[in-house]
């Protein structure tokens, strides 16, 4: 097996994947379930998903965590819009998750815990920290002393007038220094609330991470991941809060960050119009045309959205299972080349474009050993994993390649351009038989599936 490299955000270098123990252990903070998953989310699961395929083909024993947030301010504000329960709120949530997942073909994590699940375990942690007079507790608060962390800033490499700058941390009175975080804050008695030294409360985030990591993972593991806006506060909390608690050095040996998702451009935002839920999405693509595309851009590099890039993942997709129909029994062998690629800093653009070469070689060779290869370089990415008439059929999609229907709306421009509108008609009513509408606005003629 070839050594694992990985950039550890932590020391910010290349370095050599070494497992502390025979268990590799990876926390990977989730989502806060109040909103349907966007592109934005589904990033980092599928970029850790890669991670822990890859890890299982490396190592015999892998424990991934991830959590679910369902105790916060966004899911109260957003069940009192949507007049509902905080439960149902956090359950249909969870759920419409794990089905957006699901269509992106990742697999489940070894333990999901739901902060709610996990209060007990918080409220120890911070009387830890109490305890060790790295937090204080006032008004109903707890909150955790930044300052008295010698090493807190290392991680985001930021000075105490930087964190304050970019946090826009509230002034508040209870709060010894405008640094400090909280770790448990009162709850009025319609929101959601626990018992606890403090009063009745409820946890802040940062703190839930710290406490979820421990129970599954014990007080130092592997790798811990997340996007990478993430960096500052909440990962750097959680460095301060597990060290202080644990009366370790380390939380985590290894720290990987995604980078940013923008779509044609721009920052995705609701005000922009730009924000793509996975569920909208999976309506116009298939699941694992999304995770194609997703996984062209190295996952450190900020990745950019666009239809082009989707309909471009859909058609490599279309080809990839054209050339596999005649090995629909051919079973996965090994690809040394994909799998070289990822253990170097999960290069996926490379992995991507091995497969290209063995699809290049498959159509010239028909040889099965290339499609056993082929089938094995895709598996690892979570890819190609549907036989060929499961794809064209369940993606709702037509033989037909992306290049093929821009053709027939050419033709079809060409017959309208000559008055011949029965024959505009019959090549719109020919692709709508395979699924395929278009659409015609002043700027062209578009295409979605049905
Ligand atoms: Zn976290």
């Amino acid at each position: 097996m070839p050594d694992l490299k990985l950039y550890n955000s932590r020391t910010r270098k290349h370095e050599k994947f070494i497992p502390l123990t025979e268990t590799v252990r990876m926390y990977v903070c989730g989502p806060t379930v109040y909103d349907l998953a966007h592109l934005g989310n589904a990033r980092p699961v599928v970029v850790f998903d890669i991670v822990f395929r890859l890890l299982k083909t490396l190592y015999k024993k892998v424990v991934y965590a991830r959590n679910i947030t369902d105790v916060d301010d966004k899911i109260i504000d957003a069940a009192a819009k949507k007049n509902i329960s905080i439960t149902q709120l956090t359950v249909d949530t969870t759920k419409q998750y794990h089905e957006d997942m699901q269509a992106l073909n990742t697999l489940q994590p070894t333990h999901e815990p739901r902060a709610t699940d996990h209060i007990e375990d918080m409220i120890t942690m911070i009387e830890t920290l109490i305890k060790k007079e790295y937090a204080y507790a006032a008004d109903g608060h707890v909150l955790f002393c930044s300052k008295k962390y010698k090493d807190y800033g290392r991680l985001s490499n930021r000075s105490f007038d930087e964190q304050l700058a970019g946090a826009r941390v509230e002034v508040a009175t209870y709060k010894q220094d405008a640094s400090d975080f909280v770790l448990w804050k009162p709850t009025s008695n319609n929101q959601p609330g626990w018992k606890s030294p403090w009063g009745y409360g409820r946890p802040g985030w940062h703190i839930e991470c710290s406490a979820m990591s421990k129970h599954f993972l014990s007080d130092h593991f592997d790798i811990h991941g997340g996007g990478i806006d993430l960096i500052f506060p909440h990962h750097e909390n959680e460095i301060a809060q597990s060290c202080c608690a644990n009366g370790s050095d380390l939380m985590a040996n290894f720290w990987l960050h995604n980078g940013h998702l923008t779509v044609d451009g721009e920052k995705m935002s609701k005000s922009l119009g730009n924000f793509l839920t996975v569920r909208d999405l999976l309506k116009k693509y298939p699941g694992e045309a999304i995770r194609l595309a997703l996984l062209t851009t190295h996952y450190r590099q900020p990745s950019d959205f666009s239809d082009t890039a989707l309909s471009l993942a859909k058609a490599t997709l279309d080809r990839f299972y054209t050339a596999l129909k005649p090995f629909d029994t051919v079973e996965a062998s090994t690809c040394h080349v994909v799998l070289d690629a990822l253990c170097d800093d999960i290069n996926t653009p490379l992995a991507i474009s091995h497969l290209h070469e063995l699809v290049k070689e498959l159509n010239k060779s028909h040889d099965p050993k290339i499609a056993a290869e082929l089938k094995a370089g895709a598996a690892l990415l979570g890819l190609l994993y549907q036989d060929h008439k499961t794809w064209f059929q369940k993606a709702n999609i037509t033989n037909m390649t992306a290049v093929e229907i821009e053709n027939y709306i050419q033709l079809r421009a060409q017959a309208r351009k000559n008055k011949d509108f029965k024959e505009g008609d019959r090549i719109r009513d020919a692709l709508l038989e395979q699924n395929i509408v278009l659409e015609d606005s002043a700027a062209g003629t578009t295409w979605k599936h049905t």
